[in-house]
């Protein structure tokens, strides 16, 4: 199954010059959605999680079922402000300016293996932001798995430490 087929590409959204990869169109189709999780589930479950980690918001549509089938717990990142008990903060820059990410401090035990998932990797800045909030609570992050990978962009290189995989290229 070539879950291209079901990605919606808009040229110039949200700004001129972006390719925009619109997973609305996968998610709506049941068996497509299902077919996606469980690629997912098959590519992660030989890591053997404790918890699957996955950044808002697209994280969690593709993170969240993951752990359910794997039977283990899903943690959120989020933009700040959102999680109403201490946390955890990692700053982190964009082509124009920061952007901070943050987790519960009580999430995650130390030294428990984390899986993060994402529903594309482009440049790899939020990937490697996440990854630092799982090192600064002592967690070990043992993979990072994408539904989408924009090569171009070379996100992998910022991920070098960490194994990586995707479900799809562009
Ligand atoms: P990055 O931190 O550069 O790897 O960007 C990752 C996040 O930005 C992903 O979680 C995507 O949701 C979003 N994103 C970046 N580029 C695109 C794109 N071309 N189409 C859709 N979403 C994108």
């Amino acid at each position: 199954m070539d879950f291209r087929d079901h990605i919606r590409v808009i040229s110039d959204f949200p700004k001129e010059g972006i390719s925009y990869k619109d997973i609305t169109t996968l998610l709506k189709n049941g068996e497509i959605y299902r077919a996606s999780i469980d690629a997912l589930v098959e590519k992660i479950s030989p890591w053997q999680p404790d918890v699957i980690v996955g950044p808002e918001a697209r994280g969690f549509l593709f993170g969240a079922p993951v752990a359910y089938a794997l039977g283990v717990g899903f943690v959120p990142v989020r933009k700040p402000g959102k999680l109403p008990a201490g946390t955890i903060q990692e700053t982190y820059a964009l082509e124009y300016g920061f952007d901070t990410l943050e987790v519960h401090a009580d999430a995650i035990q130390p030294g428990a293996r984390v899986v993060l998932v994402d529903d594309l990797l482009a440049t790899g800045g939020t990937m490697l932001a996440t990854a630092n909030l799982m090192k600064k609570i002592g967690a070990d992050v043992v993979g990072m798995g994408f539904l989408i990978e924009l090569t171009f962009l070379n996100g992998r290189e910022k991920l070098i430490d960490y194994p990586v995989f995707s479900l799809v290229e562009y």
